[in-house]
């Protein structure tokens, strides 16, 4: 039996707004602005290199409440793209070379035209990603979604915090790890994650804290090891990112008295090769009503793409966004600290 749709008995505290915590950053006081590290390896303005994934958040409902989201996602949610934004991502799409779309939320399954996108970007023949937290699976009236995946060669990045159940339940909520590893083993049954299926199964992990990820290499044989042994479960990938420093991870920081120390932690960690490889260079984020942002963080700081007024997916102009120079903050140094850190995992490892 999957997980019903919870409904929140009481109503989350609701997160800081964007300005505040945009002001909680600029308060810190760091050893150095992100901006003077990328001026130290000339790096500043930060342009794009070339768009090579355009990446859709569709919303912001989502099945789950984890503590570490940072889109502040859940079921009491009401953001949802609307058709008229989904078509001119669609147009985008066709009228362009961009290679890779990049689906995200919230849970993405759960906006109504999640398998239209799905199967109008597969007739245009682009590489799809979808970001899926596993338990959206097994919900009533979603359980045919891996088939579905599976079909029409969707590529799947699914979170999973950690390969204990005590570490992941303690970020996602009680049961979640039950559920995400029955989620697995289904996929599985379907090919993904299996080398000669081609169906890719790539799991992230966050730290269940405030300190860096390890060795992307080192812990992702140690995850294929421990989830092999312990529940026959086989993967493609292990992308291990950087908690960021904004939405509720950041208001954690502040309530828990982290923050100084881990923002220090970050700048001092700061990578230059990392810096190189930040995924804002190459990404462009779409918000759930159509404003363009560099990443799906600047997305949840209210950070447009640099200009007024904020321009849309309407406004698209491929040639002169390749061109913008990227907005960057305190926030960036969780991208380039140690290995780096991007929707694809470490830029550096
Ligand atoms: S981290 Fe992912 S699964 Fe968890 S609440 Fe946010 S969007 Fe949903
Ligand atoms: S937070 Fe966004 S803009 Fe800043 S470095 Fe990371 S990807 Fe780029």
């Amino acid at each position: 039996m999957g997980r019903v749709l919870p409904t929140l008995k009481k109503r989350r505290a609701p997160l800081a707004r964007a300005e505040e915590q945009r002001a909680w950053l600029a308060r810190l006081r760091l050893p150095r602005s992100f901006e003077v590290s990328l001026a130290s390896i000339d790096l500043l303005p930060l342009r794009p290199t070339r768009i090579e994934t355009l990446q859709i958040n569709v919303g912001k409902r989502c099945n789950q409440t984890c503590r570490h989201c940072h889109v502040d996602a859940g079921p009491d949610r009401f953001e949802v793209m609307p058709p008229e934004v989904v078509e001119r991502c669609l147009e985008v799409l066709a009228q362009c070379d961009i290679p890779t779309i990049d689906i995200t939320g919230g849970a993405p399954e759960l906006h109504p035209q999640f398998r239209e996108i799905v199967l109008r970007a597969r007739r245009l023949g682009r590489r799809i990603i979808n970001r899926c937290n596993l338990t959206v699976t097994l919900l009533p009236n979603y359980a045919d979604l891996p088939l579905f995946f599976a079909e029409h060669r969707v590529e799947l990045v699914c979170s999973l915090p950690h390969f204990r159940a005590k570490q992941t339940d303690t970020q996602r909520g009680a049961g979640v790890f039950d559920e995400s590893i029955e989620a697995l083993r289904r996929l599985n049954h379907l090919g993904y994650g299996r080398d000669a299926s081609g169906l890719l199964l790539n799991l992230v992990a966050n730290p269940v804290g405030a300190f860096l990820p390890p060795s992307q290499r080192l812990a992702e044989r140690d995850w294929k090891h421990q989830l092999r042994s312990r529940y026959g479960i086989e993967f493609n990938r292990l992308y291990t990112i950087t908690n960021m420093p904004i939405a509720r991870f950041l208001e954690w920081l502040v309530d828990s008295g982290n923050l100084q120390d881990y923002m220090e932690r970050l700048v001092n960690a700061f990578n230059p090769a990392a810096a190189e490889g930040v995924m804002c260079r190459d990404t462009l984020s779409v918000g759930w009503d159509g404003t363009l942002y560099d990443c799906d963080f600047n997305q949840m700081l209210e950070l447009p793409v640099a200009g007024r007024p904020a321009q849309t997916i309407f406004d698209f102009d491929l040639e002169k966004l390749g061109r913008r120079p990227i907005v960057t903050g305190p926030h960036c140094y969780g991208c380039t600290a140690g290995a780096g850190s991007s929707c694809g995992g470490a830029t550096v490892d």
